[in-house]
């Protein structure tokens, strides 16, 4: 039986790892169908303390997943499907291989919901569609950006974009914003900001050159379609947990997220399985913020264990 199995190797999984291979767990990793999670698809991290430089993302979650490997970490590829949380063993399953833990951490993310182009994912990264404001919004100093979506989440990204773009246009397929009122008042207060509203994007242009150089968006209401020429393009129109496999044990909100429970953030319903990154936090989600949570997550475990010894 393994001491502890982490599930998901985005920066909250893997600086579990380091954490709990350092108190020599000798922990397991399972990654999924995105080793590296989130951080892998944006192109420069400016913002992850200690590179003054910035480091690319995918260079930032190999070096996480090199230095966990350095004191013990084992990994293995696998998609968890199913769990089984009722008893003092942990049992999980994936494909035709059944694991079994002491001690359990999930954090496998969330992925950002998509309008579902061809474009879209074409253009996605360095061809300038982004999901995350924080991490790509420099790269648009006196450019002009698109933001669709209508959320808290797309709001703050368009204030966010005000900093750097000359002009944020922000589509919503609606004529009023979902965004809390604070935040709908300072969108629609700030002149940088344009809305269109009724509005659903039909098409990314740019796709053959590799580069975003405009959005094709439709008004439901006249039928009118019309170009909007920009630089980049920001998709914000929320996110979907990846927690469907625990469900069934970890209780979750009702938008999927794992809940915290006990008076810690990363404890749950269920003693020794923990919780730690995007799969619980809707609020942050950065990466060092989810790195934060791993290795809370990988402190409560050792203590847990430690506990029962
Ligand atoms: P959200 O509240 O679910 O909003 C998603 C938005 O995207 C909605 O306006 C929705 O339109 C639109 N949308 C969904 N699917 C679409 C599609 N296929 N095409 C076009 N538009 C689409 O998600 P969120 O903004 O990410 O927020 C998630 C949670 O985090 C919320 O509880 C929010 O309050 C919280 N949050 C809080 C803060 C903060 O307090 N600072 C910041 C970010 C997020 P409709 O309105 O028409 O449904």
């Amino acid at each position: 039986m393994e001491n502890v199995i982490i599930v998901g190797t985005g920066c909250a999984g893997l600086t579990a790892a380091l954490y709990t291979a350092r108190a020599n767990l000798n922990p397991l990793v399972i990654e999924g169908k995105q080793p590296g999670g989130q951080l892998t698809t944006t192109s420069e991290v400016e913002n992850f303390p200690g590179w003054p430089d910035g480091i690319d993302g995918f260079s930032l979650m190999d070096n996480l997943r090199k230095q966990a490997a350095r004191f013990g970490t084992r990994f293995e590829n696998n998609l968890i499907e199913s769990v089984d949380f009722s008893g003092q063993t942990k049992i999980l399953a994936g494909g035709d291989k059944t694991y079994e833990a002491r001690t359990v951490i999930i954090s496998t993310g969330a992925s950002p919901r998509l309008l579902g182009l061809e474009s879209e994912q074409k253009l996605f990264g360095t061809g300038g569609v982004s999901t995350c404001a924080t991490c790509d919004g420099a790269f648009y100093r006196n450019m002009d950006v698109v933001v669709v979506g209508g959320g808290d989440s797309a709001c703050e990204e368009a204030l966010f974009l005000t900093r750097f773009a000359s002009k944020v246009s922000l589509i919503h397929r609606r004529d009023e914003l979902r965004a809390s009122k604070i935040m709908a008042d300072r969108t629609l207060a700030n002149k940088k900001i344009e809305m269109c509203w009724n509005s659903v994007v039909s098409e990314i242009e740019g796709a053959d050159d590799h580069a975003v150089s405009g959005v094709t968006i439709i008004n439901v209401k006249s039928g009118e379609e019309k170009t909007i020429p920009c630089k980049g393009a920001f998709i914000a129109i929320g996110h979907i947990p990846n927690t469907q496999a625990f469900s069934n044990a970890i209780r979750t909100d009702e938008n999927g997220y794992f809940l915290s429970e006990n008076g810690s953030h990363v404890k749950t319903n269920v003693e020794g399985v923990y919780v730690a990154g995007d799969c619980m936090d809707h609020v942050y989600r950065q990466a060092i913020t989810a790195a934060g949570m791993g290795c809370q997550a990988a402190i409560e475990a050792e203590r847990w264990l430690a506990e029962r010894e």
